[in-house]
């Protein structure tokens, strides 16, 4: 049968109109499909000032999610658009990079010494410190003041000795049944307090030994019992001289998970700083060096110079300190350092330390956290 001409006709314009009008909608459907998938959130921080160093804003302890980056606007589309496809929620938390790390929480403790008293320790005998060879490897701080100055409780927590620890040999039961320094009458009389681990802390340190003591040395005065509830800044003695000391001071300790000379800890990790010149609170600098085997390094020069305007900016001034000169205070958890100053303004910061050359980096102290570094 042979279709009359006025069917081909009309069938032939029928299928180039089909074909044009495909031609027409399949870019226009290549684009929607293109477009329509909403742009993923990016976990990239952006490059630092400083080059290598990321600045670390969000703590390992409370990891924050990064939120989405806003939808770009969509592009006017005249044809019905698809379902857009929900965002991804929630992202995974984002691990703190182990090598450097920020910690809130830990700078808990009020200082055991108010103004008009020095609340300042001595920088030349931190923790660890041996003040050039002259003295045993310190395990405390100290804050140098006049005889009488009040000495006040550093947390709420329960006084488990108040005493001292003159005589060593007493039957058990009796007090003191041990001595707390390296030998007897080593802090004359003094003051030993257990306190609860603070919550952020210990979420970041799970396994951290816990209970926390802190003990004051060398008091003139004790004004608390064994067994006694004492609140933050509450007064429990007085500055003195008792023990082994060569000028009326407080030796100020803190201690992790037992009573004991060697499960003291740096009280520069723990003390509240101190406010800069903005009113601000300053924070803390932990670290330690490693080398291939994982084993800890000695260093004897670590310069860490503040930047205050910033990285590539001069300095106006440096803290020198060394690692802890007694092997056994080096790497104790929680933070596992074998350094740590506290009360730096917070900002930028180069670290100058030998190890395998003279090495530098940069680092960011947060204002109340601890910055923990590790170099390999
Ligand atoms: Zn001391």
């Amino acid at each position: 049968m042979r279709l009359p001409r006025i069917w081909i006709t009309l069938v032939g314009c029928l299928t180039l109109v089909l074909t044009a009008a495909c031609s027409v909608i399949a870019p226009i459907q290549s684009y929607i499909n293109s477009t329509s998938t909403a742009p993923q959130p990016s976990i990239l921080a952006s490059p630092s000032p400083g080059g290598g160093i990321t600045p670390i804003s969000e703590p390992s302890a409370t990891p924050t999610e990064i939120p989405p980056t806003p939808g770009e606007t969509p592009l006017p589309i005249t044809v019905a658009a698809p379902q857009a496809t929900p965002l991804p929620s929630p992202l995974p938390p984002i691990p703190c990079p182990p090598d450097r790390c920020t910690y809130p929480g830990s700078l808990f403790l009020t200082r055991p010494i108010a103004p008009p008293g020095n609340d300042s320790l001595d920088v030349t005998y931190r923790f660890g410190s041996t003040q050039s060879g002259m003295r045993d490897p310190h395990h405390g701080v100290e804050f140098l003041n006049g005889f009488g100055t009040p000495v006040l409780a550093a947390a709420d927590g329960t006084v488990v000795v108040a005493g001292t620890d003159l005589d060593p040999t007493s039957p058990r039961g009796a007090w003191p049944i041990t001595f707390y320094g390296p030998y007897m009458n080593f802090y004359g009389n003094l003051v030993v307090i257990e306190h609860t681990v603070p919550e952020a802390l210990f979420q970041a340190f799970p396994d951290m030994p816990r209970p926390l003591y802190t003990l004051y040395g060398h008091l003139s005065e004790i004004d608390v019992q064994v067994g006694q509830q004492v609140t933050a800044g509450e007064q429990i003695g007085k500055v003195g001289q008792a023990g082994i000391a060569t000028g009326s001071h407080l030796h100020f300790e803190v201690r992790l998970g037992e009573n004991t000379y060697q499960a003291s800890r740096n009280p520069e990790l723990y003390l509240s700083p101190h406010l800069d010149a903005n009113g601000q609170p300053m924070g803390a600098v932990a670290g330690r060096f490693l080398d291939s085997f994982q084993n800890f390094l000695e260093l004897d020069s670590i310069v860490l110079q503040h930047l205050p305007q910033g990285p590539d900016g001069p300095s106006d001034f440096q803290v020198t300190v060394l690692t802890y000169e007694e092997k056994g205070l080096i790497g104790q958890p929680p933070w596992l350092e074998s350094f740590a100053v506290g009360d730096l303004p917070a900002g930028w910061y180069r670290i100058t330390f030998p190890m395998g050359g003279l090495r530098q980096d940069l680092l960011q102290v947060l204002p109340g956290q601890v910055t923990m570094m590790t170099f390999r």
